[in-house]
């Protein structure tokens, strides 16, 4: 059993099938990618398990626990933070304004938007984010204004609004969309500094191999809602089913 575990899920969208019996069990401390064309269902399932969609049938399990008909905020708190393919964060404010509002969110169970005024009064939970920017080399940067960062920075302070509320499964879509190779290899390179200074497992969705090919530990290859293959990475690359798969992309 892994810390999660997806069993028989199957999700329409009125004729449509983006789903069709995905069985996928992630282990503990391990990174899972999932890949496959476009339109093969990843993002669909990713949905799934952060409770943004309802599979139609199947179980979403983590940790022992079924996640399914619960919120967001609710699957939040078991454990899962995701990263989103592009970031959302809030421009208008600082990093460390940014940093503060997972932290209010995770204590209080809610998005607090205003809970921004009462930053200073938070003393703990000031000096826990400092921490997480200083773990991924923002500190410098926590009074800067998040709109005039980077891509790359955008993606780091994004990566550290999920870590700081300490998860144990960090979902991660397509992480490294649309950045430029610099950028991305600052990511992989994140990720990797992640995965070995934390208790952490990570399910990752991702178009470029390279990014793949550098962080996972296993692969799943989706293609028309269904699981073709899962295996270890060596395995994958030139595997003759997900050549053809890729076919037509
Ligand atoms: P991927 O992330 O692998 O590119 P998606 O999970 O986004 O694929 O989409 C899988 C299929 O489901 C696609 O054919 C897509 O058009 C369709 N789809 C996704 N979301 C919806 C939706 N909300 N309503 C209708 N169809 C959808
Ligand atoms: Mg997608």
């Amino acid at each position: 059993m892994g810390i999660l575990d997806v069993k028989d899920v199957n999700k329409r969208f009125g004729g449509l099938k983006a789903l069709s019996d995905v069985n996928l069990s992630v282990s503990e401390n391990t990174v899972h990618a999932i890949i496959g064309p476009n339109g093969a269902g990843k993002s669909t399932l990713l949905n799934c398990l952060v409770g943004k969609l309802i599979p139609d049938t199947g179980s979403v399990m983590f940790d022992g626990q079924s996640v399914l008909g619960r919120k967001p905020y609710e699957i939040n708190q078991m454990g899962i933070s995701r990263v989103f393919q592009t970031p959302e964060i809030f421009g208008d404010l600082t990093v460390m304004e940014n940093m503060m509002i997972p932290l209010f969110a995770k204590r209080d169970g809610v998005f607090r938007l205003h809970a921004i005024e009462s930053v200073s009064s938070e003393r703990g939970l000031r000096e826990q984010a400092e921490r997480m920017l200083d773990d991924v080399n923002m500190l410098d940067k926590r009074n800067m204004h998040s709109a005039s960062m980077s891509r790359g920075d955008k993606r780091r302070l994004e990566m550290a609004m999920c870590l700081v509320q300490e998860p144990r499964l960090l979902l991660l879509d397509e992480p490294t969309a649309g950045m430029a190779r610099a950028d991305t290899n600052n990511t992989i390179d994140l990720l990797k500094e992640i995965k070995t200074k934390r208790d952490i497992t990570m399910c990752i969705i991702e178009h470029d191999m390279h990014v793949v090919f550098s962080l996972a530990d296993r692969i799943t290859v989706l293609a028309q809602g269904t699981p073709l293959v899962e295996d270890v990475p060596e395995n994958i690359k030139g595997h003759p089913k997900v050549q053809e798969a890729y076919l037509g992309e």
